[in-house]
């Protein structure tokens, strides 16, 4: 075998390496020095002197060190001082040092080790590791960070939230907000996923713009964004700072031209308080954010001890309402709706009651939400929707049945079919079955939404706008989809004989059904007096207390009895 050219001319005394260990030495991938024990180069290997851009010859007399590094033509000038000073360590240390050089590829990283080889002298080793450098970066920076926003991922967000908490010097008050976005999906389905995540990183930078370097924002998974900052001026400059957070993400965005409004919330936990690791600050700051979404009404909360106690409550229902179906723990009550003109009863709205054994007879509002929560009510709805169909199918014809659906029901998108095999299962006439829906479905105007409407209309269900003048249902959404009855909520009547202004309101929602062609519903009459003001106001059916509460379906019949004989009233 033919010594390799690029192999430099051994010193005395490495004559008697024969030419199959260069060629050995030679062929190894990565470099290799050997220095003698005052450091000179002794021999160097082809690959070592590509590494380093070395372009002198070792020589017989070796290289000084000085000469050695100056040699070494593809390193930066950094590089050069630290090879300079790892040549120049203790006598029997070995030391693992970085050198960056330029080749021809761009830029490399080289790995060196230098260890001492007993007395006789030093071996040094070069390994170029550019491409394992850069595998480790793009691991690093894609394990850290979130692809959409470029914002830190949860797991970093924990790594340096915990450091952060780990600074004995943090003098402020360490504080983590959780914000939670909703209407995020609604922009997914109507716009599209590009859209939803073009509005995920408006959001991010409207974030960035109110936040300072050393706070940390992250995205921590489809609506969650974290950010835990450190603030002087306690408490009040932290709450100060989270409702600038919610004030600005309650501006709209806009998206291929449409603008969108997010509704935002805020959950808080401050540190030590709060929790004094990265994990439970950032489990309180979500029970805090989970109070602002099932209140409703505040965009900010702070994280309280009770919201503890409020969790394991809601963990403790949430089993047994999951049991709850299987146990056949649910029952409907019905309660009548009467014709304003005719007084008589036109059909029964199904209200679903849970009867369970710990708890007693639980009212729906108390479940229904958290059902919608973890994700029950599709199977309850349908339980619903059939109990309802085979109890109607017994009472007089001319009743109708009305049942209550939640907006999930409809973003299934097989909505449509069960009602449509509740009634084939039943034979209930579909003319007989109206579903009520609220105002917040109609928000989510998706195609899922619409479509479901109109299968509904065309199989003849009526479709019916409960709770109306609560949410934020305009004219033009009544006018959109065809509705068959409008329900006034109850908040206006309960005060409608003491304030002109819901008497007003009533009304007008009266003399809106009569111009659209659609029959209003007054819902929560208790007294005569309301019930006279709301026939004066032009509702055309009442429902309420005063004719009867939610009755359960064994006593609908003595109900429908005691209401027609004789007629509730006299007729208009
Ligand atoms: P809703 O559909 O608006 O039903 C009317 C509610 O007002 C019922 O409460 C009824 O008992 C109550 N109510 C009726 N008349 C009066 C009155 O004169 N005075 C007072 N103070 N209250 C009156 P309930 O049964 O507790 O139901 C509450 C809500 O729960 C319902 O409001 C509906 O949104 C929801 N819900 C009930 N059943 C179901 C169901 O099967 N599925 C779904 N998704 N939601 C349901
Ligand atoms: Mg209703
Ligand atoms: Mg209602």
């Amino acid at each position: 075998m033919q010594q390799s050219p690029l192999i430099q001319t051994p010193l005395a005394g490495c004559a008697e390496l024969d030419h199959l260990l260069y060629a050995a030495l030679d062929s190894v991938p990565f470099g290799l020095i050997v220095l003698n024990a005052d450091r000179s180069i002794r021999l160097m290997t082809a690959s070592a002197a590509a590494l380093l851009g070395f372009s002198g010859n070792v020589g017989v007399s070796g290289v000084p060190v000085p000469d050695f590094v100056a040699g070494c033509g593809a390193l930066n000038r950094g590089s050069l001082a630290v090879l300079r000073a790892a040549l120049a360590g203790e006598a029997d240390a070995s030391s693992d040092i970085l050198l960056s050089a330029q080749s021809l590829a761009g830029q490399r990283t080289i790995a060196a080790d230098i260890r001492p080889a007993g007395a006789l002298g030093w071996v040094l080793s070069l390994e170029d590791i550019t491409h394992t450098q850069q595998t480790q970066d793009w691991l690093l920076e894609h394990a850290s960070s979130d692809p959409v926003t470029g914002l830190w991922n949860r797991q970093h967000f924990l790594l340096m939230l915990h450091d952060q908490l780990g600074t004995a010097a943090a003098e402020g008050t360490n504080a983590v907000f959780l914000l939670g976005l909703q209407r995020l999906k609604h922009v997914n389905d109507t716009f599209g996923l590009a859209a939803g995540d073009t509005l995920l990183r408006l959001i991010a930078d409207r974030l960035l713009t109110l936040t300072d370097r050393h706070d940390m924002l992250a995205r921590l998974s489809g609506d969650e964004f974290a950010l835990a900052v450190n603030r002087a001026g306690g408490r009040a400059s932290i709450t100060a700072f989270a409702v600038q957070l919610a004030a600005a993400l309650a501006k709209p965005f806009v998206i291929d031209g449409q603008s969108v409004t997010l509704h935002a919330h805020v959950g808080i936990a401050c540190a030590p308080a709060d929790g004094d690791t990265a994990d439970a600050l950032l489990a309180n700051a979500g029970l805090a954010l989970l109070e602002t979404t099932t209140r409703g009404a505040t965009a900010t909360c702070f994280f309280d001890p009770a919201l503890n106690e409020r969790a394991r409550a809601r963990r403790a229902l949430a089993a047994d309402l999951r049991a709850a179906l299987d146990r056949d723990e649910f029952e409907l009550h019905y309660q009548p709706q009467v014709d304003v003109h005719r007084g008589c009863v036109t059909g029964m709205e199904a209200l679903i009651r849970w009867r369970s054994p710990q708890r007693g007879l639980v009212p729906p509002g108390e479940f229904v939400s958290l059902a919608e929560q973890i994700g029950l009510i599709d199977g309850i709805g349908d339980w619903v929707l059939r109990e309802a169909c085979r109890q109607a199918v017994r009472w007089p014809e001319q009743v109708t049945v009305a049942v209550n659906a939640s907006p999930l029901q409809f973003e299934t998108g097989h909505f449509a079919r069960c009602v449509a095999e509740a009634l084939t299962e039943t034979g209930l006439d579909a003319r007989r079955l109206e579903i009520e829906i609220t105002e917040s479905l109609l928000l989510r105007d998706t195609g899922a939404v619409t479509g479901t409407l109109a299968a509904l209309h065309e199989m003849g269900v009526r479709l019916v706008l409960d709770d109306f003048g609560t949410g934020y249902a305009s004219l033009s959404q009544l006018s959109r989809f065809r509705f068959d009855k409008i329900k006034i909520d109850r908040s206006f009547i309960s005060p409608i004989d003491s304030s002109v202004e819901n008497s007003a309101i009533v009304r007008s929602i009266a003399a809106l059904g009569v111009s659209l062609g659609i029959p209003t519903t007054a819902e929560g009459v208790e007294t005569a007096a309301q019930l006279e003001q709301i026939k004066a106001n032009g509702c055309t059916c009442v429902q309420g207390y005063f004719f009867s509460r939610p009755v359960p379906s064994a006593d609908v019949h003595n109900l429908l009895v005691r209401l027609h004989h004789p007629p509730v009233f006299a007729a208009a």
